[in-house]
């Protein structure tokens, strides 16, 4: 089956799928982008997703490109046009297209486009030796909290950790403090079984996963604490871990040269993860359309 791409209002073939030189996209990363989870075919809190894309739109001044029904239907039709079963498709809205300056004009029609991706990894119920991190310095801008297409800060720590061998990076405030990894939150289990997270902020992401998790870990009657945790912290804990999209619950089994407990993935996380993958096999075929 050939990839299909959906480009400002048309379905295309992925490899002829292009956008204009002045998108300002394109130009100054003048956008918002999600990635949502499909699985066996229906998307992972669509809902939340669709939330944090208007809440990042308003912060930036940009109109939602369509309604929620619309864009739910667009996403719906991309990953049926591509065949998803388990995979993500992905968003993106940028401002629009208008010769490159600066500042903007309010009548501009938002940009958006959508692809899908067949991602089968993500069905693995268990991860047997766990993921490395480094830790670098978070060198990002404020407002991190919005989900913009200016990523080049992620993009150069996930380089720097993939030449370590490693998939993730946990970044480092300027005090010492975890804010959260390269493409996902940082999860650390203290030495009472304990989740510590960082509290929502400017300062990070707002993880749609590390949401459900939160949830699903406090109706288990397993206790969550959202604070601020250190690096030195996190090497000492019992557990540490990234939550994502596409990685769910990833453990992690070392920080730069420290082990995490064992050097194997903890009891705390597996359970998290096991959790997640029954709420994921729980959904229901109105999970497309409950959102709009
Ligand atoms: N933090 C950052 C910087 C991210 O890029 C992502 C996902 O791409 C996350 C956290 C996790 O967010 P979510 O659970 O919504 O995928």
């Amino acid at each position: 089956m050939s990839r299909i791409a959906y480009v400002n209002g048309r379905y295309v073939p992925h490899r002829a799928a292009t956008v204009h030189i002045e998108d300002r996209g394109l130009q100054f990363a003048d956008g918002v982008y999600e990635v949502i989870a499909i699985w066996r075919g229906l998307p992972v809190d669509l809902g939340p997703h669709l939330n944090r894309l208007e809440q990042g739109l308003t912060e930036l001044q940009i109109p939602m490109p369509a309604s929620r029904r619309v864009v739910a239907h667009v996403l719906r039709e991309v990953v049926r046009r591509n065949g998803i079963g388990t995979g993500i498709v992905y968003l993106q809205v940028n401002r629009g297209v208008a010769p490159r300056l600066h500042t903007w004009d309010h009548g501009l029609r938002p940009s958006m486009i959508a692809t899908a991706r067949r991602m089968p990894s993500m069905a693995r119920t268990v991860i047997e030796d766990g993921a490395k991190v480094i830790s670098v310095e978070d060198i990002r801008w404020k407002r991190r909290d919005i989900k913009t297409v200016g990523l080049l800060p992620n993009v150069l720590a996930k380089q720097k950790a993939q030449a370590a061998g490693c998939p993730e990076v946990f970044q480092v405030d300027g005090d010492g403090m975890v804010t959260e990894a390269g493409a996902s939150n940082a999860w650390m289990v203290d030495q009472d079984g304990r989740l510590i997270t960082r509290p929502l902020g400017h300062e990070i992401l707002p993880g749609i996963t590390r949401r459900t998790l939160v949830r699903l870990a406090r109706d288990a009657g397993m206790e969550v604490v959202e604070r601020p945790f250190s690096l030195e912290e996190a090497k000492a804990a019992r557990e540490a871990f990234f939550s994502s999209t596409t990685n769910f619950v990833m453990p992690v089994v070392q920080i730069d040269d420290a082990v995490i407990g064992n050097g194997k993935p903890g009891s705390v996380s597996a359970r998290l993860r096991a959790l997640y993958l029954d709420y994921l096999n729980g959904l229901t075929p109105d999970a497309w359309t409950a959102a709009a």
